[in-house]
């Protein structure tokens, strides 16, 4: 008999290497493969199903939504688009601004290129380790050589900075620039956390030379870090920013949102899309929003966060732990993540190894505290299963 891996290799373009598993089922922070074996899903679909799977907020709105008005394309408004909108805005705290709806964050960070070439600026400043991606405009910002060199040439003009350096974005900004573009928590380099002030200097830089400042909160935005933007704990006011992933929990959307006169830069005929602010989608994201604020789900987010980056650091061989709220990364004492992985997909728990010596974690908001006591009871076993030597405490 043919298997699931057999076909995928036959039927699929290779981008992603073969798949770790082939996935039936789940129910809220859990999932089933086809053989029938049960995981606890600490990544989320990559920091995506805030709900986790079938809630039934979630499977309500979006069925309703379709039963009502499927799609119309944006010759047309509809109120879910409308409301979706004006509820970012309200979150962002920002003051006015405006809206643009993608289907993805690569998506969503290509507008916001675009918008800051409105500018009639070019020079764009991002950071080493960041990814914003995979798009040729969103792979231009995006500083990892693997992913950009069988690529290039790509859009120019970026200049990138070490991340967390406060004073290498102060010697790369001028006043040709056009944006600096950072994410307030890197995800993808393995949860890179920046020094206490460092967003409030890249906003102070960016005032200096008349420059945008543009978070990418792709990752770490509607409630991931515990609060609704990872940037809010920092008090910094933003010119853009750009959220996607967990926005609708799993139904593909992103937004671009321009504050105040950045919001105004993109004008008719200069940026368009088929389904961005599709009305299923845009149900689908009010309903997350709206379960997130019902259930108080930002602050389960900041406890939970809390005790699992306690349980994980009292085993030695985890060295550092990083994050806030649901985003958690950490440090291994060997180059072991991938058997890290491996151990623990056995052991029933769903985590990710982003580099060699770094594991992330990215669960649904709505992980039980049982289910994060599993994982801590889980996790010597499975350090030791991975083949990471006892280091003393
Ligand atoms: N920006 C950040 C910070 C991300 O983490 C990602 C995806 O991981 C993206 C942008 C790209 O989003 P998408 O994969 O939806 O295009």
């Amino acid at each position: 008999m043919t298997t699931h891996a057999e076909r995928y290799a036959e039927s699929l373009m290779n981008a992603f290497g073969p798949p770790k598993l082939t996935l039936s089922r789940g129910e809220g922070a859990h999932v089933w493969d086809t053989d029938g074996k049960h995981y606890v899903d600490f990544l989320g679909g990559i920091a995506v199903n805030a709900l986790g799977h079938g809630h039934p907020a979630l499977v309500d709105a979006v069925t309703t939504q379709l039963r009502t008005l499927g799609h119309v394309s944006n010759f047309f408004a509809t109120e879910p688009q409308i409301a979706l909108a004006e509820k970012l805005l309200e979150l962002l705290g920002a003051g006015p601004g405006k809206v643009f709806f993608t289907n993805s964050g690569a998506e969503a960070n290509e507008a916001a290129f675009k918008l800051t070439r409105r500018t009639a600026r070019t020079h764009l400043v991002a950071a080493d380790g960041g990814f914003h991606g995979r798009t040729l405009g969103a792979l231009a910002l995006t500083s990892k050589a693997a992913y950009r060199e069988p690529f290039e040439p790509l859009p120019g003009e970026v200049t990138f900075v070490p991340y967390g350096d406060e004073q290498a974005l102060a010697d790369a900004v001028t006043d040709e620039t056009a944006a600096v573009l950072l994410e307030p928590i890197q995800g993808e380099a393995g949860v890179e956390v920046p020094p206490e002030g460092y967003l409030a200097a890249a906003r102070r830089i960016a005032d200096e030379h008349g420059a945008l400042l543009w978070l990418d909160e792709v990752q770490t935005g509607m409630g991931r870090t515990g609060a609704w933007f990872a940037h809010h704990r920092t008090g910094v006011v933003p010119d853009v920013v750009t959220v996607a992933k967990g926005l609708a929990g799993g139904f593909p959307i992103g937004a671009c949102i321009g504050v105040g006169a950045a919001g105004e830069l993109i004008q008719p005929g200069q940026h368009g899309t088929t389904f961005g602010g599709n009305p299923v989608a845009c149900a689908a994201a009010l309903a997350v929003i709206g379960t997130i604020e019902a259930e108080g789900l930002l602050d389960h987010v900041s406890v939970l966060g809390q005790k699992l980056r306690d349980g994980l650091a009292t085993d030695p061989r985890v060295t550092e732990v990083r994050g806030e709220g649901l985003l958690i990364g950490l440090d291994l004492s060997e180059d072991r993540a991938a058997d890290v992985f491996a151990a623990a997909l056995e052991a029933g728990f769903i985590v990710n190894n982003p580099t060699p010596r770094r594991i992330r974690l990215a669960p649904p908001l709505v992980l039980s505290e049982g289910d994060a006591a599993a994982l801590l009871d889980a996790w010597p076993a499975i350090l030791d299963r991975a083949g990471l030597a006892e280091v003393s405490p």
